[in-house]
């Protein structure tokens, strides 16, 4: 299909869908064919400005809408999710490239960040003190911080979104997502859902693009909390840019992640553990692990069979039944990686399994990269610090636990680590010492389900509350703290502690 012929895809403001005013767009493709599914528009400033205006003014009317309501609303959302969760896992393997069963996963996980925002009559409450003064009586409630902005990245197109739009509205702010220019087309569903559920005009809106929109955002006088997702640069941007004019800002940056196996391990389990880890959603998640250390024997004990169960792994487009690893997310990740690859090889890596030249048979526009293991790799090479984003797995060995915690200590990231082994002992040695948020034991995906904290540490995280769970309340609301005393029935001649 000609690039002409495809969709252009609208914009969500103010309850419509409308045309972005700039002219400018971007092929959206399909990561296993090349086939071109649809344009994104590249919107401007204008674009923004009407976002922000229509969540201004919805601003007042939400957040008196009672919190039972709110959640109600939620209800109906999720509702809407369950019903079409088919689409929405097609459409993240058809832009993104997962394949299907990973992305049922995402959208079964995208489902519940949405259940842990209903429970907002509960976590929204506040905290009363009766008695701080004689008659004197405190009490903190939360309010919404008002016009919340998302930034997300490409890997996640149905469920990062959700990190934060269930629990922006939820605690009554208005919202404006602008999705990965690279995978737009899972949020038109979402947002084709939400347009169902009647909310108010401009209460959730959707502004698609790129640089240009992000900019704008972390400038824009009228948000006042932006979360973002994605590489650790931009990250670090957003976070400085957006604190510059005083925005609440929690930024989720990049990751390289850390698996240590102990010669105790159980090493079926272990080797699953693994390769689902490293080589699920073709090295694409930020919770990949990406080096395995392995500690004393569990590196003999280990590698034969990693190698051949990875060797078994079937590349090939997501859609397909049998499929272990689909493409990466463009061709020109699939470049990057090989280059990677090769970087990591010519400083005296070992390639165990090469997956460089493994998509060459398959379609023309795919791009695909087979899952890779390279081998003696140690701390120092790049490939050992820098997140390469794709389906490439570092072997490093270590003599003892105590070294392995360094190696992973001395990384600038610090989002997940996992170790596997049965011995109780090392374990809470490990989730003592090791420096990153969250931690795996004989897990090799570690990401916290809805109703706890997304947390990463070090330069995977900038900000002070992560994620979903408590700390999205915490994130969208701002606490105001009351203290009063009533006169009328005689009672109110108590002093506050400073007068007495
Ligand atoms: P990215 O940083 O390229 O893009 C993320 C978002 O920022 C996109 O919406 C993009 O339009 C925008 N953007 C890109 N470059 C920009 C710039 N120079 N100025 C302003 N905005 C810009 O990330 P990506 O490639 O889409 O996603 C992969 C990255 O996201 C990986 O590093 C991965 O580890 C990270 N990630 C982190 C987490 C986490 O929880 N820490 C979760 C998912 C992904």
């Amino acid at each position: 299909m000609s690039a002409t012929a495809t969709r252009l895809l609208h914009n969500y403001v103010g309850g419509a869908w409308a045309p972005a005013s700039a002219g400018d767009a971007l092929d959206v493709t399909n990561p296993a064919t090349g086939e071109v599914l649809a344009r994104v528009p590249l919107s401007n400033a204008a674009d923004l400005d009407a976002a922000v205006r229509a969540a201004r003014a919805a601003l007042p009317v939400w957040r008196d809408v009672s919190v039972i309501e709110r959640a109600r609303t939620l209800f109906g959302l999720r509702a809407g999710l369950e019903r079409r969760k088919e689409d929405l896992a097609r459409s993240v393997t058809t832009e993104m490239g997962k394949t299907i069963v990973d992305a049922r996963a995402e959208v079964a996980r995208t489902i519940e960040m949405v259940e842990a925002a209903c429970a907002i009559p509960t976590t929204m409450q506040g905290r009363i003190l009766e008695d701080v003064s004689r008659n004197v009586d405190c009490e903190t409630v939360r309010q919404p911080v008002g016009v919340c902005a998302a930034i997300v990245p490409f890997n996640f197109p149905a469920m990062v979104p959700f990190w934060f739009l269930p629990f922006a509205i939820a605690c009554g702010n208005t919202f404006i997502l602008k999705p990965s220019e690279q995978v737009p087309l899972t949020q038109q569903i979402a947002f084709e859902i939400i347009e169902e559920l009647g909310l108010p005009a401009g209460v959730v809106n959707l502004v698609n693009g790129g640089r240009e929109i992000v900019e704008g955002m972390l400038d824009h006088e009228g948000i006042d909390a932006i979360s973002f997702v994605g590489s650790a640069p931009v990250a670090r941007l957003v976070y400085e840019r957006a604190a510059k004019t005083g925005k609440r800002v929690q930024a989720l940056g990049g990751a390289k992640n850390h698996m240590v196996i102990m010669p105790d391990a159980v090493m079926d389990k272990t080797v699953s553990g693994i390769i689902a880890s490293a080589f699920g959603a073709a090295g694409q998640r930020c919770m990949a692990g990406s080096v395995v250390i392995t500690v004393g024997k569990a590196h003999d004990r280990l590698l034969p069979d990693l190698v051949e169960a990875t060797r078994a792994l079937a590349l090939g487009d997501g859609t397909e039944d049998g499929v272990d690893v689909g493409p990466v997310v463009s061709c020109e990740a699939r470049d990057r990686i090989r280059d990677w690859i090769d970087r990591g090889v010519a400083a005296g890596a070992t390639p165990a399994v090469d997956g460089r030249e493994a998509g060459d048979g398959l379609a023309p526009g795919g791009a695909f990269v087979g899952p890779t293991i390279l081998d003696g790799v140690t701390p120092d090479m790049d490939i050992a610090q820098e997140e390469v984003f794709g389906p490439v797995l570092a072997i490093v060995r270590a003599g003892s636990l105590d070294e392995a915690v360094e190696i992973i200590n001395a990384s600038r990231f610090g989002n997940g680590t996992s170790i596997f082994t049965e011995n109780g002992a090392a374990v809470r040695r490990f989730r003592h010492d090791v420096q990153a948020g969250m931690i795996g034991v004989n897990i090799g995906v570690a990401a916290p389900v809805a109703f706890f904290p997304f947390t990463g540490w070090k330069d995977s995280f900038l900000g002070d509350l992560h994620a979903h769970g408590t700390d999205a309340v915490e994130f969208f609301t701002r606490k105001k703290t009351v203290t009063s005393r009533w006169f009328s029935d005689g009672q109110g001649h108590g002093s506050y502690f400073v007068e007495s």
